[in-house]
């Protein structure tokens, strides 16, 4: 597990608290770190991450320039990719394994990065944790693009899909690789998701300050995870830049599945046919546990992101419908309590003559609820004082026929 190396560089790696076994791999060299996350379910994520980092630990080796370390990293991700392909052409039980890799080269003041995947590679500077690499995931897609959110990328259910990873699936894997500056005081770090997706980049950058040596600051960060649950594997490496020119000389090591022997040919024959779940249903992700890479075919991006809009427009359609039956329902007990208003009748004054009016004497804020349904010839001056009052203040009627007897006595005492 832990493995103390130079005094500048850690590689520590553990399977967790859910897995069975550990499919991330790591190494650590004079001048190679390298974190690599398998997949692919049964015994394949384990022996993609271990093939893989394994053939890259090959170019750990001192460059005369960056580019030099650039292409030599490049053409090993690719090998290793080439390697991938032919073990499954050979071992067919392990089709559809893949695995992320990150991988960093010190060259002098550089630091030469090659990526594929969604492990991180972080430069901690000053104080500050700046994530160097870009995930390769459909939701980091859909953040780039402006259609969602990284906070909503951060709970999204198709958050772990992956868009490129090394494997048999694509002969010529877009890699992504980078030349920064690396100065003494940087502590570069690169983990699986393991660390990245349940410990945050708060904490992690806590621990960068806090915790002096690259192998006791290792610990602490996978510490984290499993204080986190650790449902993944974690795997991190830290090396921190010093005034020398990089090249300790210390042995290099690997950890995790890389570290192991690989296993599939002791158990390739009881090792059940794995069941084309992928084409039965090509939208959803195989069953097993830890394979969360979804393959880029042609117009496959566009089939995930249509998916994702059918969704958000099911949800607004639901949401329309819920607003509308409230609508409807406040509408319908509007109509229903205003004609309740219009059965009633009282008397009243319009234009200083007496009026039969429909509806209730109260206003509901701009709305009235009562109109003149009938006026008259009775002027209210002629009325004696007492009835004056009263019509000015409103009779209430018990219905129209008993507003039509108040008007008809109201018109006895008017000619009176
Ligand atoms: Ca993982």
């Amino acid at each position: 597990m832990a493995t103390p190396l130079t005094p500048t560089s850690a590689a520590v790696s553990h399977v967790g608290r859910i897995r069975a076994s550990n499919q991330d791999s790591g190494y650590v060299g004079a001048h190679l770190f390298v974190v690599a996350d398998g997949m692919g379910g049964h015994a394949g994520g384990d022996v993609a991450s271990a093939l893989t980092t394994q053939r890259i630990a090959e170019a750990d080796a001192e460059y005369a320039t960056p580019e030099d370390a650039e292409y030599a990293l490049q053409s090993a991700l690719i090998s290793a990719n080439g390697i991938l392909a032919e073990t499954v052409f050979e071992h067919s039980e392990l089709t559809g394994m893949g695995t992320t890799v990150s991988g960093i080269v010190r060259v002098g003041d550089k630091i030469v990065m090659a990526h594929i995947g969604d492990s991180r590679v972080y430069r901690f500077r000053d104080g500050e944790l700046e994530q160097i690499s870009s995930d390769h995931t459909f939701v980091q897609r859909l953040v780039d693009s402006g259609r969602i959110t990284p906070e909503e990328a951060a709970v999204h259910p198709r958050r772990s899909v992956l868009m490129r990873v090394l494997g048999d699936v694509d002969a010529s894997p877009e890699i992504d690789t980078r030349i920064l500056d690396a100065r003494a005081g940087d502590r570069w770090l690169l983990c699986s998701d393991g660390l990245s997706s349940y410990v945050s980049e708060d904490k992690i950058s806590n621990i960068l300050q806090t915790v002096r040596t690259a192998q006791a600051a290792a610990d602490r960060l996978v510490k984290e995870s499993l204080d986190h649950g650790a449902p993944d594997n974690v795997t991190v490496v830290l090396t921190d830049i010093d005034d020398s020119n990089g090249g300790s000389g210390a042995p290099p090591a690997f950890v995790g599945a890389a570290a192991a022997p690989l296993s599939y040919d002791a158990d390739a024959q009881r090792r059940p046919i794995r069941l084309p779940t992928l084409l039965l249903h090509p939208l959803k992700a195989t069953a097993a546990e830890d394979s969360h890479f979804e393959p880029e075919r042609e117009g496959y991006l566009e089939e995930l992101i249509e998916e994702d809009r059918r969704r958000a427009r099911r949800r607004r359609i639901v949401w329309l419908l819920l607003v509308a039956a409230a609508i409807a329902a406040i509408v319908t007990g509007l109509v229903a309590a205003y004609q309740w208003t219009q059965t009633h009748y009282y008397v009243g004054v319009s234009d200083g003559k007496v009026a039969i009016y429909q509806g209730v004497q109260q206003n509901i804020g701009p709305i009235v609820l009562s109109h003149v349904y009938q006026t008259t010839t009775i002027e209210v001056d002629s009325l004696p004082t007492f009835q004056q009052e009263s019509v000015e203040a409103t009779i209430n009627a018990d219905d129209l026929r008993d507003a039509i007897d108040i008007v008809n006595r109201l018109d006895d005492l008017a000619r009176q």
